[in-house]
C-alpha cells in the first residue's frame, strides 16, 4: 500500500512538472496550442504528440482566404498559449482577431526562412504580393515542421527530446511523401504535366514536380479575388491551345465560372481536391493523406 501511495505521488509530480499544461483541473480542456488551419493542427499533432493539445482556429471545410472571424475565435486566442500560422498573409483576418483579443501572444510562422514566389498586386501593380501555399510542396514543409518544433520547445523546454524525435520520425514520413509524388507523377509525360486551378493555388507544388501552370479561373493567390471577362476569354483560349484536359478546383471553391470555361473547352471539372483544409475523415483526415488524395486526383486527370 506504502509503495503505490509512493508512486502515484511521484506520477502527480511527473504530471505537473510537464510544463505547459494548466495545474487546476478545471482548465485541463482548454486547448494550449492553436494553429490557423486544419492541415497545420496535423502537422503540430505530428510534433507535439499527446504532450499538449492542439486545435484549429478555423473549422474543417473553411477556406482561410475568404474566412470570416466569429467572436468565439477572439476567446480561443486568448486561452491559447501559441499560435501557429503559415504566414505571407495567409491569415488576413488575423490582425483584427489579435486586435480585440488584446495582451501579448506568442506568434510561430511556419514558413519562416522559405522563400516565396512574388507576383504584382491586382489592384496596385507596383506592390509585390506573396505566394502562401508552400504547404503544397512536403518539402517546403520540413522546414514548417521545422520552425513548429522550435516554438514548442520553446514554450516547453522539458519536451524538447520528445519534439526532436517526433519531428525526425516525421520529416522521414514528408521525405517518403515527396519521393511517393515524385513516383506518382511520373505516370504523367512531361508534355502533359500542365495545371489549371481555380485560383493559383500549386505554384510551389509545381515547381517541385515539374508541372507546368496553364492559368486559373481566378488568376490570383487568392479565391477570393474576381475575375474579368477579359481573363476568361485568355484562359479559354490557354485550354484550348495548350491540350489541359480539365480544370483542378478544391471542394471549397464555387465550380460556376470552372464550369463556364469547361462547357466552352470541353475540359472536365475536377471539384474535390483539398488544397486549404483537411476534411473530417478520408479523403484528406491527415495533412499526408491530403497531398496523396490530391496527386491522384491530379494524375487521373491528367494521365
Ligand atoms: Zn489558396
Amino acid at each position: 500500500m506504502y509503495r503505490l501511495l509512493v508512486i502515484s505521488t511521484i506520477l502527480a509530480l511527473v504530471l505537473t512538472a510537464c510544463g505547459g499544461r494548466p495545474a487546476s483541473g478545471s482548465e485541463i480542456t482548454a486547448p494550449v496550442i492553436l494553429t490557423s488551419t486544419t492541415f497545420l493542427a496535423d502537422i503540430t499533432r505530428n510534433i507535439a504528440g499527446d504532450r499538449v493539445q492542439v486545435e484549429s482556429l478555423l473549422p474543417v471545410g473553411a477556406d482561410p482566404h475568404s474566412y470570416q472571424p466569429v467572436p468565439k475565435d477572439v476567446a480561443k486566442i486568448n486561452e491559447s498559449k501559441v499560435l501557429i500560422v503559415n504566414g505571407l498573409e495567409y491569415e488576413h483576418f488575423l490582425e483584427a482577431l489579435l486586435e480585440n483579443a488584446g495582451g501579448e501572444h506568442v506568434i510561430v510562422t511556419a514558413s519562416d526562412g522559405l522563400e516565396p514566389h512574388t507576383m504584382e498586386d491586382e489592384e496596385n501593380a507596383s506592390q509585390l504580393v506573396s505566394d502562401p501555399h508552400m504547404w503544397l510542396d512536403p518539402n517546403r514543409v520540413i522546414t514548417y515542421v521545422e520552425n513548429i518544433r522550435e516554438g514548442l520547445t520553446h514554450f516547453d523546454p522539458d519536451g524538447a527530446a520528445i519534439y526532436k524525435s517526433n519531428t525526425d520520425a516525421y520529416i522521414a514520413q514528408l521525405k517518403n511523401l515527396d519521393a511517393w509524388i515524385t513516383e506518382q507523377v511520373s505516370q504523367i509525360t512531361p508534355e502533359k504535366r500542365l495545371l489549371a486551378t481555380n485560383h493559383e493555388a500549386l505554384g510551389y507544388f509545381s515547381e517541385r514536380y515539374s508541372f507546368t501552370i496553364i492559368g486559373a479561373v481566378i488568376p490570383n493567390i487568392s479565391s477570393d479575388a474576381s475575375t474579368s471577362a477579359g481573363q476568361m476569354a485568355e484562359l479559354i483560349d490557354l485550354i484550348k491551345s495548350s491540350g489541359v484536359p480539365a480544370i483542378l478546383l478544391d471542394e471549397v471553391e464555387n465550380p460556376e465560372l470552372a464550369q463556364q470555361i469547361a462547357d466552352e473547352t470541353g475540359v472536365r471539372v475536377i471539384t474535390d481536391l483539398h488544397l486549404e483544409s483537411l476534411t473530417d475523415g478520408p479523403p484528406a483526415a491527415t495533412y499526408i493523406d491530403m497531398l496523396k488524395h490530391n496527386v491522384t486526383q491530379i494524375v487521373n486527370a491528367l494521365r
